[in-house]
């Protein structure tokens, strides 16, 4: 037997010294990032089923037929919650597209993915093609059209899959979407509306039942985001307006279930309905001397942990283990917002639904009692609370979107809701009355910092020369600037105070924050420089 060059109690504890620096992915003081059911054996079942695949390549369910049954037993139990499927049965979903006859009744199908943002991948590069087949020969760039709060997934897909994004603008006071909003963009270049149930950014569970009604009369598809909020809202207390399959015109739903289905990072399900859209979703080739590729997803050889996981959880809980959970979650919730809502200075943006919502700074109370949500985050988080600040956005109408500070609740919230409203309560005492800060000084501060041609290219401020300018620069200028700006240098450690960096990300030209970004996380995960 081949010897080990390490006892793997050493190794693990290795292991073990690093996990101890990481933020804590248990007992609820994270508050993005991570869904803590509170449930340990729950956590312990997930470990055990996804340990018992651990050699299965998820790559050929002809080959490795649990990965076909536990596909479709996952796959059947959202589309269940997920409205597309008659109760009880698993038979066909219901529900013509765009008013058509009732005897063309649509199934809905689906796929397990890597995660969220492969389901929105997918959902982009399908109603591409099914776009383009209809329109061969089409010189045109397709267009997806959606809010300007939809998942940067899609930003990212549309830059792989060459669509334009329309991005259109939301109230800024609230986040929500005039349907109208959307009807305005629509054109025969059109491959795809996205709507979210919920956004991300703000929480708003955008107007799926009216956007349906319009995109089904023009027949174009309709894709509801329920990545972060899916495995939530289909089991949320309270009444809902109808955001899933039970509404006609949608044509697929992304709901993750790394995040409220409580599985470990890896797996989410895109559904979509009717078995036509869906084929268009994978890719196949014997155009090549090796075995036949049938693939349903982006990836060719798979794990089967993160399926085995999730199927293990939903069989562990069902429906009623998930109503229990999301119970916990919304109360949770509920006082987080009453509490929240009670601290002079602060607002809950708009009509948070689900699970999370975002915090700005309450532009109705005077100066000096106005709370800035980034200094309000960096007090929670020396703390130990860590909540997630947001930049904000100008967008195409000119509007601005304010800057604020998420919290994603989960059910672990609630057995430490105490400690946390205690914390939110005596961080917005520290900083109440603290301005925001201003980026545009930091800017200057950060020009005066750096060697002539990049100060003179940011102190120009012309949007072309600086998107010029970002695409020019070298990684090693890259790195420069961000040394100027205090950003490097550590082991990849985060400044203790975020708002400082937001503000800069707020004020710095997109294309060029975009660029010291990437280099930032490149050097992160650089390994030193051979001695
Ligand atoms: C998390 C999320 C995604 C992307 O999911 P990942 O699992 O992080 O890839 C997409 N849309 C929404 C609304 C999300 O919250």
């Amino acid at each position: 037997m081949t010897g080990f060059r390490r006892e793997t109690s050493d190794i693990l504890r290795e292991l073990d010294a690093l996990r101890a620096a990481d933020a804590p992915t248990h007992g609820g003081h994270v508050l993005s990032y991570v869904y803590d059911s509170g449930l340990d054996e729950l956590d312990e079942l997930a470990g055990r089923a996804a340990r018992r695949v651990q050699p299965v390549n998820g790559l050929d369910p002809t080959t490795f037929g649990s990965v076909a049954a536990m596909e479709r037993d996952v796959v059947g139990f959202a589309r269940r919650v997920l409205g597309g499927a008659d109760d009880g049965d698993g038979a066909d979903g219901l529900g013509g597209f765009g008013g058509a006859p009732s005897a063309q009744r649509e199934v809905v199908v689906g796929s397990v993915t890597s995660g969220g943002t492969e389901s929105c991948l997918l959902a982009v590069k399908t109603a591409r093609d099914a776009w383009r087949a209809a329109r061969i020969g089409s010189p045109r760039m397709p267009r997806i059209v959606a809010p300007v709060t939809v998942h940067a997934a899609f930003h990212k897909a549309a830059h792989y899959f060459g669509l334009e994004l329309d991005l259109v603008p939301v109230d800024p006071a609230t986040g929500t979407l005039a349907p109208s909003a959307i009807e305005e963009r629509l054109g025969d270049d059109v491959a795809l509306v996205v709507v979210s149930a919920p956004s991300y950014p703000f929480a708003s569970l955008d107007p799926v039942a009216d956007v349906a009604a319009i995109t089904a009369a023009r027949g174009i598809w309709l894709h509801v985001d329920a990545c972060i909020g899916g495995f939530a809202l289909a089991f949320w207390p309270d009444a809902l307006p109808a955001w899933d399959f039970s509404v006609p015109g949608v044509t697929s739903i992304s709901a993750d279930l790394h995040k409220y289905g409580y599985a470990p990072k890896g797996a989410s399900v895109l559904l979509t309905r009717g078995r036509d859209r869906q084929r268009r979703q994978y890719f196949a080739t014997t155009g090549w001397p090796g075995y036949p590729v049938v693939n349903p997803t982006m990836t060719g050889s798979k794990p089967a942990g993160p399926l085995a996981a999730a199927w293990a959880i939903i069989e562990a809980l069902g429906t009623e283990g998930f109503r229990d959970l999301t119970a916990q979650a919304a109360r949770a919730t509920a006082e987080l917002r009453s509490a929240i809502d009670g601290i002079e200075g602060l607002r809950v943006v708009g009509e948070p639904t689900g699970p999370l919502l975002a915090v700005a700074a309450d532009e109705e109370a005077p100066v000096a009692s106005r709370v800035d949500p980034h200094h309000w985050a960096d007090a929670a988080r020396s703390a130990g609370w860590q909540l997630q600040l947001q930049p904000g956005l100008v967008q195409s109408d000119g509007s601005r979107l304010p800057h604020t500070t998420h919290l994603t609740v989960t059910p672990v919230t609630e057995q430490v809701l105490p400690g946390l409203i205690g914390a939110l309560v005596a961080a917005a005492d520290e900083v109440r009355g603290i301005p925001q800060i201003d980026g545009r000084a930091a800017l200057a501060g950060l020009v005066a910092a750096l060697p002539g041609e990049f100060g003179g290219a940011l102190a120009a401020g012309d949007p072309e020369e600086l998107a010029a300018f970002a695409a020019s620069i070298d990684a090693d200028s890259a790195a420069g600037v961000l040394a100027a700006a205090g950003l490097l240098g550590g082991e990849g450690a985060l400044p203790d105070q975020l708002a400082p960096v937001l503000a800069l990300v707020e004020a710095l030209p997109g294309p060029l924050t975009e660029r010291l970004l990437v280099e930032l996380l490149a050097r992160v995960v650089e390994p030193p420089a051979a001695g």
